[in-house]
């Protein structure tokens, strides 16, 4: 708990020493990672068996539904 009320003062204290236009698009940044990864083509459809979501990683070539590590 004590390491929380820190964390939030560090994350108020450093947020009010960057520039607001940083701020959104470092939370634009967040907000598109939890949906979905940003890829060249698209993102591996497979299901991750070290986490149990899908796969993050991006295929390698066009049309491609799996990555190098799902294939
Ligand atoms: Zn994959």
């Amino acid at each position: 708990m004590k390491n929380l009320i820190l964390s939030i003062i560090t994350l108020v204290t450093l947020t009010s020493f960057i520039a607001v236009d940083k701020v959104q698009s470092n939370n634009q940044k967040t907000t598109s990672e939890v949906s979905s990864v940003e890829c060249k083509y698209s993102q591996c459809t497979a299901i991750a068996a070290s986490t149990g979501k899908t796969c993050k990683h991006c295929v390698s070539n066009e049309g491609d539904l799996y990555c190098w590590q799902h294939k």
